[in-house]
Formats: structure tokens, sequence, C-alpha cells
């Protein structure tokens, strides 16, 4: 038998457990924040490495992963998302495909385990200038092997954009291709995953689409 003033210390710990676990939980627009500020620090050369170091590392992997938030972003290594955002480990579930696209089952699950089974309130869908998958998708002649699915994935959206703006071309229509894959995927998240939608739906979780400019190292945050 467990007699009243264990049961109440018992009691008391759970809840303080809690109580410690949910003070470090942001809400999306903190976590959005944490973004900018470490995207800031990334673009004026002035990275703290927030969250790199033994500790971080042993507190990690002891006690598990709380990322604040979720990025969907291209393969491309000059995109290497915790350094753009000066972020470090547990901090960001990262999920990486060329031309950040959504089709596959693995990479909506991929972005679907960090939103529901780690709770991340915040999704960002990221492409970035100069995506290679996107141009040849553009202009491009087929690819070979796997790769071609990539790019006949982006060329549905390439075709959708020559069609809606006519009078785009070279740096214009590149950068609205980026814009509307961005978007696309978006939406193949939501289409593909019943999950994310009850998130989304419930208020739980925030989606926010950007491009991340290989040039200046800045993010630029679509439809806020
Ligand atoms: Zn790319």
């Amino acid at each position: 038998m467990v007699d009243s003033r264990r049961l109440s210390m018992i009691v008391l710990t759970i809840v303080a457990i809690f109580v410690a676990v949910n003070a470090f939980a942001y809400n999306a627009d903190e976590a959005l924040m944490l973004l900018k500020e470490g995207n800031a620090r990334f673009f004026a050369m002035k990275t703290e490495h927030l969250n790199i170091n033994a500790e971080r590392r042993m507190d990690t992997a002891i006690n598990g992963q709380k990322p604040f938030a979720v990025v969907l972003a291209c393969s491309d290594s000059r995109v290497p998302v915790e350094a753009i955002f000066d972020r470090g480990i547990g901090d960001i579930f990262v999920v990486r495909v060329a031309g950040n696209i959504a089709i596959d089952p693995s990479v909506i699950g991929s972005v679907e385990y960090g939103v529901r089974h780690l709770n991340s309130p915040l999704l960002v869908v990221m492409g970035h200038t100069n995506c290679g998958a996107v141009n040849a998708s553009i202009s491009g002649p087929p690819l070979e092997g796997d790769v071609r699915a990539i790019q006949k994935n982006i060329e549905i959206v390439a075709a959708r954009v020559k069609k809606d703006h006519p009078a785009l071309n070279g740096d214009s229509l590149e950068s609205e291709v980026v814009k509307e894959n961005i978007l696309q995927a978006k939406k193949d998240i939501l289409a593909g995953s019943g999950e994310i939608r009850r998130a989304a739906g419930e208020g739980k979780l925030k989606i926010v689409p950007a491009v991340y400019d290989l040039k200046t190292g800045a993010v630029k945050w679509l439809l806020e």
C-alpha cells in the first residue's frame, strides 16, 4: 500500500517534471522568432553556435529531443539548415530532399514525425535561390535516372508558372518557380498527411514558407 504522504510526493514530483518539461516548450511565434534571430546572426556573421557543446549533447542523448521547429529544405550543400539559423543539437528537426519537394511518403512521414511525435509547433518549408533542381525543371533537358522523378515534379510547377506569368523570364521566372515550388510542397504536405492537417487545424502547428538566399545568407519569410 502506498500511504497518502508518499502518494502526494509522487504526484508533486510528476507535476514538477511536467512543469519543468513544458517550461522549455515554445509556441509557434516564439519558435519563429528564434529562427529569425538566429538567421540575423548568421547574416551578420555574428554566430553564437548555440547548443553546440558537450552538455547539450549529453542532455539530449539522455533526455531526448524536443526540437522547436521542423524544417523541410533542399539537400543542396550550400543550405546547411542549423548553420543558417545558428542553432545546435536538438533544436531543429531537419528534413532535406533535392528540390525540397514533398511527394515521397517518407519525406511527408519525416515531417509528420517532427510535428506529431516531437510536438514541434512550427514547420518551415524552405526553398532557396539558384536551386539546381528548379533550374533543371525550367529549361534543362530530361535528367537521367531517378533524378528525373524530382525534375518531373518541379516541371509541373514550372509549366504552371510559365502559363500564369508569360512575361516572366530569366531570374524573375526562376524566383517565381522557386516560390511556387515551396507553396506546392506545403500543399503536398497538407494533402499527404491527415495528422499534419489536424495539427494545423487545431492551431497546434504554424506552417511558414521561406526562401533562403545563397548569396546573402538571408532567409526571406513568405506570406506573413
Ligand atoms: Zn536546391
